[in-house]
């Protein structure tokens, strides 16, 4: 299972993240997806092994497109392998895409709750409470990274995230218990659960801590606490190769 996004590429962002992922591959996965962010979300996932997601790409009638992008291979913990389970997950406006590896553990009461207030969930998967809780955050008028944040206050388990808003031109992300990295390209930022996914990219790489929020755009990166203060963060060089 693994997760890759990246900001800064103008045309080959789905590239970019195909090929992130099979280098992921070696993690073991059940299904894989990609979602495309621009003003729009399109999300394009599978059952199956990325040769099943690439083919359901290139006979599709449109190319998942836009400058931001976020990628998932599934090893499925809630919820069989199926094109429904496989990640991103989206609120119901889509809205909001997100991918997860790990469990969140409090998932069913947060489930019971969203679905009290009407919310219609179309995946068996423990991750798509994420979504619909990020989803109704911005409802509420929110700002997108407050949002991201208040999200992470109501779940609890192991997990790397990353998710990603139509209409904006960040990627958020953060970790606990599970791995997740930075990396620092020239105009070019990017999440992965490992450097291998990006190393054809950059070797510039920071190593992020259980609790710590990323925020990739075009722009540039930083890392903040989970109140929102910001961590200085060391970038190594890779000197090794894949
Ligand atoms: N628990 C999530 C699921 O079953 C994520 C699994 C993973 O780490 O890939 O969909």
């Amino acid at each position: 299972c693994g997760i890759i996004g990246c900001v800064g590429h103008d045309d080959d962002t789905l590239d970019v993240i195909l090929d992130g992922l099979e280098t992921l591959e070696y993690r073991g996965y059940d299904s894989a997806g990609v979602a495309l962010a621009g003003d729009t979300i399109d999300v394009e996932k599978k059952e199956g092994r990325l040769d099943v997601l690439r083919e359901s790409i290139d006979n599709g009638d449109a190319t998942p497109s836009g400058p931001i992008g976020i990628g998932h291979t599934r090893w499925s913990t809630h919820g069989p392998p199926t094109d429904a389970n496989a990640h991103p997950h989206t609120d119901e406006s889509d809205r909001v895409a997100v991918v997860h590896n790990g469990i969140i553990e409090n998932y069913q009461a947060l489930r019971d709750e969203l679905e009290a207030d009407g919310v219609t969930f179309t995946s068996d998967t423990d991750t798509e409470v994420v979504p619909h809780l990020f989803g109704a955050f911005l409802d509420a008028g929110m700002e997108a990274e407050a949002a991201f944040r208040r999200t992470l206050d109501r779940i609890e388990g192991s997990y790397a995230i990353a998710a990603v808003v139509a209409g904006d031109d960040r990627i958020f992300a953060t970790r606990n218990d599970s791995p997740l990295v930075l990396g620092v390209g020239d105009g070019t930022y990017y999440l992965a659960s490992d450097v291998p996914a990006f190393l054809e990219q950059t070797r510039d790489v920071v190593y992020l801590d259980d609790g710590e929020v990323a925020v990739i755009d075009a722009d540039g990166w930083r890392v903040a606490d989970r109140d929102g203060d910001a961590v200085d963060k060391e970038v190594s060089t890779v000197t090794w190769s894949a």
